[in-house]
């Protein structure tokens, strides 16, 4: 793609309402348009580095053996009748009524409808364990939606749920997505923090609250940084081995706010390795056994002939918040640098252009093809600009790797600049090798 083609439209002037940054950088390099109030559009920019997210999530739910789906954004009434959540859920709902006047609403989350696909076609303990998830827009009626992409209206959220015949079998299905979940934020290039959270009136240890550190977070968390030291790589997919992950993550101190005792904290967490600071909440898992199947009347044979309501988990990660969240985590004195697995593109040409020399131009252009050939996703700033409003720029879009044609550039060599490091004078065939590898 050629920056001159691009739609990017960078914008100066911010709103007095984006206060942090990744709600300003996502304005200012044209990731977002907000149409009301906590509702956005995605501008190309911002949607691709939304889809890269998505797909890491998406590898990494069928990695683990869950099925992708998809359930529509509205929804009828009734079956939130039958849970009794639709008195319940409050204003935070939008409801809607359509033109014979039944009561629709526009889902904020998933349980109810999922539990009637699966009451309605799975009768038997022989057709279980299952995990079915989705990627769809939300809508919730925030009271307060803020920060851009992190608290908004509607926003894009995986959700997945966990159909299981008895709770230790329940137990395994949460452990896979947990063990899903700290490879997917690996892979996003983010250090989450799975931290125990409160049940509610079902009780027991099974829900994790997935947040990564930011100062600008919501919630205020403490943790031992011993956490970040569990290599996910002992662990097989053996359900004895997950069970030993969990465990092991959970036995180092973390919880936010709701679970903090001052008293636990000095006590199980070295003065040293102390992480007080905020964070923002990526992803929920929860395990709630029947609390919808048992209303809803979702009942499985056993084998011994009996019925019994199935046992349910959902798990949430916030897709779209996300793309706000690792600008948060990766935005530093004016410099954004992308993780290499969600950049917009893998790497941006720079050359140098003036009215009376193209030379650099057809020079970055010959390396454009090239790298097309090889399936690199190449933008070139083909822009006729003066290099240090160019550079300005690319610090802003963020994408990690950077050729500049310029004075540096010898005979078949390029300045290859990593942000954030000193660049490199290279041949073409180092820089691809480093584009690809690192
Ligand atoms: P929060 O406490 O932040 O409101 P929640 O407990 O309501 O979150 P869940 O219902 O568990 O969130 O939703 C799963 C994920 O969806 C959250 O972990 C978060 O990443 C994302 N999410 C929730 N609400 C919003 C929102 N208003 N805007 C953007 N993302 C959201
Ligand atoms: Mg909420």
């Amino acid at each position: 793609m050629y920056l001159s083609k691009l739609f990017i439209p960078i914008t100066k002037d911010l709103p007095a309402e984006a206060k942090i940054k990744s709600h300003q950088l996502m304005l200012r390099a044209g990731m977002i348009k907000q149409s009301s109030a906590g509702i956005y559009s995605w501008l190309p920019l911002g949607f691709k580095v939304m889809k890269k997210i998505e797909q890491i999530v998406r590898e990494e739910q069928n990695l683990i053996g869950a099925q992708e789906m998809l359930m529509p954004t509205i929804q009828s009434s009734e079956l939130w009748k039958e849970s009794g959540r639709y008195e319940d859920y409050g204003e935070e709902m939008l409801r809607i009524k359509d033109r014979q006047g039944r009561e629709m609403l526009y889902g904020p989350t998933n349980e109810e409808l999922i539990t009637d696909i699966f009451r309605s076609s799975i009768k038997s303990y022989k057709s279980l364990p299952q995990i079915l998830y989705h990627i769809q827009w939300k809508f919730r009626d925030e009271i307060r939606p803020r920060f851009g992409v992190m608290r908004c209206r509607e926003f894009f959220m995986k959700d997945a749920y966990s159909f299981d015949l008895t709770d230790q079998d329940a137990k395994k299905s949460y452990n896979k997505m947990f063990y899903s979940y700290i490879r997917t934020f690996n892979r996003l290039g983010l250090k989450a923090i799975p931290m125990s959270a409160d049940t509610g009136p079902i009780g027991g240890d099974l829900s994790h609250e997935f947040v990564i550190l930011a100062e600008t977070g919501e919630s205020q968390i403490y943790a031992d940084k011993k956490i970040f030291e569990i290599d996910l790589n002992k662990y097989d997919f053996s359900d004895k081995s997950l069970e030993k992950m969990r465990e092991d993550f959970s036995s180092i101190y973390a919880v936010t706010d709701e679970k903090y005792k001052e008293k636990d904290f000095s006590k199980n967490v070295k003065k040293e390795n102390q992480i007080k600071t905020r964070g923002i909440e990526v992803g929920h898992i929860f395990y709630f056994s029947d609390k919808y199947s048992k209303p809803l009347n979702c009942l499985i044979d056993t084998q011994d002939g009996k019925k019994i309501s199935v046992k349910m988990g959902s798990y949430g990660i916030g897709i779209s918040r996300l793309v706000g969240a690792t600008i948060e985590a990766n935005y530093n004195n004016n410099i954004m640098k992308w993780p290499k697995s969600v950049s917009p593109f893998d790497v941006v040409i720079i050359p140098s252009i003036s009215k009376n020399n193209k030379e650099n131009l057809e020079k970055a252009e010959k390396i454009y093809k090239e790298l097309k050939k090889q399936n690199i996703d190449v933008l070139l700033d083909d822009v006729d600009e003066n290099m240090s409003n160019k550079f300005k720029k690319h610090d802003l879009i963020g994408i990690p790797y950077q050729i500049i044609i310029g004075s540096k550039s010898e005979q078949n060599k390029y300045e290859f600049k990593e942000l954030n490091s000193e660049s490199e004078i290279l041949s073409l065939e180092s820089i691809k090798s480093k584009i690809k590898k690192n």
